[in-house]
């Protein structure tokens, strides 16, 4: 048996005449032969009626205030639980038997980290069954059960999550992601439309655009299916393109980049240290609160790093309860240029900010790692910068 996971995002389940192009995939792969597990993200997004953000400021109104973590999952688990007992009942109307399962019913086990559930020892017999009778499974995704039977939520993107632990619990020839895009691109066609996209790409390097921002797959999904060596490929829900399959072994020549990554959410901090050793407790507290940072760059009487733009509330409280004096820029955007072949190229990041200083955009702050160079620079110039990035790279070329 020839399994594929499908996983549908909320684009492609937003309205009956988009699911019934979903419908029409799924039906495609069966015909061709596969047994294919459907996984599906919540209808829409927010403002949408029935999308995981709205539910959750609707029933906020309900209540006149918040709700806690393990009541705000069981909300929140009800958007792609509807989806899929649409998707499953679309299904069987057009002749095909299917069945719509939550995270739980699908043997999803996570540990009990509501709203950031990791899943643990998932169990594959009752997918097993059903595809063994000829059933499509339609699971909803972003959600699992604690072995209490408590439902958990995997935090955002955790549809594309759920895909990445199918494919590799029913060991499938592939994990299929359908969303709105022909596939990975050069850099968010949202804001540069001459961005092309990447017929084959590797793991790692997409794991380093997912980590970056480029929010076209969660990076958690590229790097469950990295370990599990399950090929993924990102495909377009409404037309016939064959979309960008990534797997270990994918070369893009002798391009030093593949692709421009943006994450324009960003503020800076830079907090002044007054005495030795004081860097290590700032971050240690920030982490105790769960603010992820990144672009820490050490001085001797400063530390410099950038966060999520939204923590920032939170971030200057810790600081503040410290007595540390700090300052703060907000509307930052982090850029960032990924290709597994710059290793060992010399002057790619004097390319890179030359680039950049010849469209008129600053550098705020910069590092990098083997195969990302990351700019933090002022969000206003975000499409400027990508667009520099791209052009000197040439990576509107083919590959
Ligand atoms: P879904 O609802 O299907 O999960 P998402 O909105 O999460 O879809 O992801 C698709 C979006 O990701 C695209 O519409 C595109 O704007 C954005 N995106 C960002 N970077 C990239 C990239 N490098 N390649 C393709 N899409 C990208
Ligand atoms: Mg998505």
């Amino acid at each position: 048996m020839q399994i594929i996971i499908q996983k549908f995002g909320g684009t492609s389940v937003r309205n009956r005449e988009n699911r019934l192009k979903a419908v029409a995939k799924v039906i495609q792969a069966k015909k061709s032969g596969y047994s294919p597990v459907v996984v599906v993200s919540a209808m829409g997004r927010l403002g949408e009626p029935y999308a995981t953000d709205s539910l959750i400021a609707a029933m906020k109104e309900q209540i006149g205030g918040e709700m806690n973590a393990r009541e705000q999952d069981m909300v929140m688990s009800c958007g792609e639980t509807l989806s899929a007992a649409v998707m499953a009942s679309m299904l069987e109307a057009q002749g095909y038997a299917a069945r719509a399962l939550t995270g739980g019913q699908a043997g999803l086990y996570t540990d009990e980290r509501f709203g950031s559930a990791n899943v643990e020892h998932p169990q594959p017999e009752r997918l097993r069954a059903l595809l063994a009778e000829g059933i499509i499974p339609v699971v909803a995704g972003f959600q699992g059960v604690t072995r209490d039977a408590e439902i958990t939520t995997l935090g955002r993107g955790g549809s594309d999550t759920t895909a990445a632990v199918l494919g590799v619990m029913l060991r499938a020839e592939m994990t299929e992601i359908y969303t709105d895009v022909d596939g990975i691109m050069t850099a968010d066609p949202a804001i540069l439309p001459e961005a092309r996209v990447l017929s084959g790409v590797s793991y790692s390097e997409v794991f380093q655009m997912a980590d970056n921002g480029a929010k076209v797959i969660h990076p958690k999904a590229v790097e469950i299916s990295m370990r599990g060596n399950i090929p993924l490929v990102i495909r377009n829900t409404f037309n016939d393109k064959p979309g960008t399959r990534i797997t270990n072994d994918q070369q893009n020549g002798l391009d030093v980049l593949v692709s421009v990554a943006h994450d324009a959410n960003r503020a800076q901090i830079v907090a002044e240290m007054e005495r030795p050793g004081e860097e290590a407790e700032v971050l240690r507290r920030l982490a105790d609160e769960q603010i992820s940072i990144d672009l820490i760059n050490i001085f001797p009487q400063k530390l410099l790093f950038t966060i999520d733009q939204r923590l920032l509330p939170k971030a200057r409280a810790v600081l503040e309860a410290m007595q540390v004096r700090h300052s703060v820029r907000a509307d930052c955007c982090k850029i960032s240029a990924i290709g597994s072949a710059m290793h060992g190229v010399p002057g790619v990041t004097a390319r890179i900010l030359q680039a950049l200083a010849r469209s008129g955009v600053s550098v705020l702050q910069s590092a990098d790692s083997h195969m990302t160079i990351c700019c933090l620079i002022d969000a206003s110039q975000t499409a400027l910068a990508v667009r520099a990035l791209h052009g000197e790279f040439h990576l509107e070329r083919a590959q």
